[in-house]
């Protein structure tokens, strides 16, 4: 752009300005401002770097700028670049708006050549040492940084100089040494790119900067931006800082300091000190750092004053800060500050701290913490302190950390933990009918299905650690192999939910305080305490109600205090697993109408017995129950082993009529999607008298509540809808029902749809005529958006779909904003276009993900419903979405 201002002198910027200026050129800036002694310098601006990026050149302008500015920072210093008598030198540093740690390049020493090294001796007091030292190190970072010469060339002199001394430590080679050592380095130098170090000061600092220009494309900085979610646009500052040296002897020195613990978030000074070093001594870690405390004793007046820049920068910043400095000859410089990373722990403690401190309000405080944090706070950890190597790595499902013996049935885990063992659950994959194996189990392995697979949907509902798709896993009947190591059942494997990691033995665990907490204990922590006072925040700030997922009166009793308002979703064909499975199975192959009837009949009193449990755990609050929606291939025996069985009852010549029978009935039933198939209404529209005996259950249950003198308030929901008159047929039968059970009773009974078929978001406005309230079944909606199957994709190939960045996250964990996102948006306006007090929530499992929660705070629903364990969470991010109007950003 024509008159762009491309170059910014430390004095003119300031800590708002981290877009253009990258985070540390703003902060060095606002540290220049506050009047703390930050060395002299200017910044290149990131838009700068997005010009040279997408041209190859340096935009129009910006060499003469950078001239003027180097102008004026020689004449503040009063040396010029490289001057052979009395050089200044400067180092070259990237910084993006993103912290991106070691991501990027810098270039220490520039401005040194074969004639200024005399110069920067006799500045040093004679200190020959300590300027072949420092000539060493620019050829040897400009070597790798800008030309790409290969590092280990370097790092093998310096062995080689070392050992011909006979040195351990690199301090003990002298000037002469170094010297050599120089002259060997301009050797591999001019080697590796055919031409000379180059001796033009000015030449050296604009072939660094451009170094650092494309180090912001360099792998490992796209890889890392990819993991972060950061975009790949922005570009990185250069930012221009005259040299000061901690290597100039024991008065000298280099090191990093945190205003609290960022590890705990305790109050108090945390750092490491270095003598006689350069920053990049630290980080390479060639030498043993001292605490920071240490240096109180070695210089307290430079200590003294650190200490009070961090007690002003913590002030000026209101909150924790992480500092690198350098003392030169006794002389303190700030050569950065940021806001410092934390751990979920300490993010909780220190938000509350400044609270406490009168630093910040408790809006800020709820902005400073996120509900990826909480949820880390939640579950189980391993304790890794014993560094195990991982097996193998899955998808990390349902987080949490378990270890127990391997099972290899539901059966077979149900009777180890019947008699008090740990036991992890491995299968294929998982279904219904392993239902009480998962249960008994304190983990679940698969090898097979993605986030939203069964088992990973059943685990996150049970808070139970899973990890899925494990797809290196071959299972056998007793035992898996992963690269020719094999484990029997009964060997113990530990599984970690949160990063997807399978060891081989037991890895020991630590229990959640937080969880203990939130269960109601009397908890006696400095975590608790911070995690109670902003969740408080956020329930007295949240516009979205939360309630949960439950299918039984325990999950919704945990779920009720974890502080869900209420069910959003039962989902009632898990209510007939098990025993009952049967007599789903005969409803379903039922011939005649009476044998339908004597399976309904039967079902009836066990529905009803599973409502009054929901009910009374949530008396007071809503309770959504969802008419039953199988796919059928859940409910009905195996085609396959059906099929054998008959094949062999035929070749022994024996008698397998009823197995000939269902493998009849099941060939007909047989589909070939089951997840676009006889699902949902569909099932209610074409097996007569299964929705009515669900609707005469909940509605009995809610009568017989009532009657105790309990509050129920059920709302019914009719699954997979995409079209009205689905709805208004399903509707009228419930109806008269309804009006039948509850008269009389005071009972009130809503009746709405879930919004889970793209033809129904697409036809909202009819839908909801007929609808007191829409639920929005995000999983299928992004299954039928996308097309992607949920049971499948994930494991197949969304890594290579993130790889190609087509999304940055799978649409089944946080909810794809612009497709099936504006299916919701649609939806939801046409909807209360109609029916201004249509009440709106959503269902699919992100109603727990804090990305989501925003959005759907932001498109105007009432609630969110989710797992009970993400209850908490949901919560948070719901406070932190009202008071950040739709960003949920922690960063
Ligand atoms: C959904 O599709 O989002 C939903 C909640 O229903 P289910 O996961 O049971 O299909
Ligand atoms: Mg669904």
């Amino acid at each position: 752009m024509a008159g762009e201002k491309y170059v910014y002198d430390f004095s003119e910027g300031h800590r708002d300005l981290k877009d253009l200026l990258g985070g540390k050129g703003a902060n060095l800036a606002e540290m220049t401002r506050l009047g703390l002694p930050v060395p002299a310098g200017f910044t290149v601006t990131t838009s700068a770097c997005q010009a040279y990026l997408s041209t190859g050149r340096n935009p129009d302008g910006l060499d003469a700028e950078i001239d003027g500015h180097l102008a004026a920072l020689e004449a503040a210093m009063g040396r010029r670049l490289g001057d052979p008598e009395d050089p200044l030198l400067v180092s070259v540093r990237s910084g993006a708006a993103f912290s991106m740690p070691g991501m990027m390049e810098t270039v220490l020493n520039v401005g040194l050549t074969d004639a200024s090294v005399v110069g920067l001796a006799a500045q040093a007091g004679g200190d020959d040492r300590f300027a072949w030292d420092s000539y060493r190190r620019l050829i040897q970072m400009f070597g790798k940084t800008v030309c790409d010469v290969p590092g280990e060339d370097f790092s093998d002199a310096l062995e080689e100089a070392k050992k011909a001394k006979g040195a351990t430590d690199d301090l003990h080679l002298d000037a002469a040494d170094l010297r050599a050592l120089v002259d060997r380095y301009k050797h591999i130098f001019a080697k590796h790119t055919g031409y000379e170090f180059p001796q033009d000061p000015r030449e050296q600092m604009r072939l660094a900067m451009e170094a650092v220009f494309r180090s912001w494309n360099a792998e490992r900085a796209v890889l890392y931006r990819r993991q972060e979610r950061i975009p790949a646009d922005l570009g990185t500052a250069v930012n221009v800082v005259a040299m000061v040296f901690g290597n100039l002897g024991a008065d000298s020195g280099t090191g990093v300091a945190f205003t609290r613990d960022p590890a705990s978030g305790a109050q108090g000074i945390y750092g490491d000190y270095l003598a006689n070093a350069q920053g990049e001594d630290v980080v390479a870690g060639i030498r043993n750092t001292m605490p920071l405390e240490d240096l109180q004793g070695l210089d307290p007046r430079s200590y003294e004053e650190l200490l009070g820049i961090m007690a002003k920068l913590e002030g000026h910043y209101r909150d924790l800060c992480d500092i690198e400095f350098t003392i030169e000859r006794g002389k303190l410089w700030m050569l950065q500050t940021r806001v410092g990373k934390r751990t979920a722990a300490a993010a909780f403690r220190i938000a509350a701290q400044l609270v406490n401190e009168g630093m910040i309000n408790l809006d800020e405080a709820l902005r400073r913490v996120s509900g990826a944090q909480l949820a880390q706070l939640m579950f189980p950890r391993f304790d890794l302190s014993g560094d195990p190597v991982a097996l193998t790595r899955g998808i990390g499902a349902s987080p949490g950390a378990a270890s127990g013996k391997a099972v290899f049935s539901a059966e077979r885990a149900a009777e180890l933990a019947g008699a008090g063992e740990d036991v992890i659950l491995v299968r294929r994959e998982t279904n219904p009918e392993d239902l009480a194996g998962m249960i008994a189990a304190r983990g679940i392995l698969t090898a097979r299905g993605g986030k939203t697979s069964h088992a990973a949907v059943v685990a996150r509902g049970m808070g139970r650690t899973c990890v899925c798709g494990a797809d290196q896993l071959e299972i056998a009947a007793d035992r898996f192999t992963v690269d020719g190591c094999t484990v029997n059942e009964g060997e113990v494997i530990s599984i970690d939910g949160t990063t997807g990691r399978v060891y081989v033995g037991a890895v020991p665990v630590r229990p959640s305080e937080v969880v203990q907490y939130f269960e109601g204990d009397e908890v006696d922590s400095t975590l608790v305490e911070a995690v109670h006072t902003i969740m408080s925040h956020a329930d007295a700030t949240r516009r979205l109600a939360v309630r949960t997922n439950a299918d039984t009166g325990d999950d919704a009793a945990r779920a009720r205090r974890f502080g869900a308002e209420g069910i959003g979703l039962c989902r009632t064909e898990h209510m007939f697993l098990g025993d009952r499975k049967e007599l789903v199975e005969r409803l379903i192959l039922a011939v005649s109408e009476s044998a339908r009837n004597d399976a309904l009949a039967a079902l009836l009193p066990l529905q009803r017995a599973d409502f009054v449990d929901l009910f009374r755990a949530m008396d007071g609050l809503p309770v959504t129950v969802r008419l039953i929606d199988p796919p059928l291939h859940e409910f009905l025996p195996s085609l396959e082993e059906l099929a054998v069985n008959v094949a062999v009852a035929r070749e022994r010549g024996e008698e397998h009529s009823e197995d000939e029978r269902l493998l009849d009935a099941v060939r007909r039933m047989h589909e070939q999607n089951p997840m676009l198939g006889l699902r949902g209404v569909r099932l209610g529209l074409v097996i007569p008298g299964l929705f009515a005996m669900q609707v005469r259950a909940i509605t009995e249950a809610a009568v017989q509540l009532a009657g105790e003198g309990l509050n129920p308030r059920p709302e019914i929901m009719v699954p997979l809808v995409g079209a009205v008159q689905e709805l208004e047929m399903v509707r009228q039968e419930c109806e008269q029902i309804v009006a039948e059970v509850v008269a009389g009773s005071g009972v009130q009974v809503l009746i709405g749809t879930m919004i889970e078929v793209p033809r129904a978001a697409l036809t909202a406005g009819q839908i909801a005529e007929a609808a007191d309230f829409f639920s929005f079944g995000t999983n299928d909606l992004t299954q039928m958006g996308w097309g992607f199957s949920r049971d499948d994709v994930e494991g197949a190939f969304f890594w290579r779909y993130l790889e190609l960045g087509i999304f940055g996250i799978s649409p089944f964990e946080s909810i794809d904003r612009d497709g099936v996102g504006r299916l919701i948006r649609i939806a939801a306006e046409e909807g209360r276009a109609v029916r201004p007090d249509l009440k709106l929530g959503v269902c699919g499992e992100h109603g727990g993900d804090p990305e989501s929660v925003h959005f759907f705070h932001e498109v105007g629903l009432d609630y969110v419903s989710c797992s009970p364990f993400r209850v908490p969470v949901a919560r948070l991010e719901a406070g932190r979405a009202a008071i950040t109007g739709g960003d949920s950003d922690s960063r």
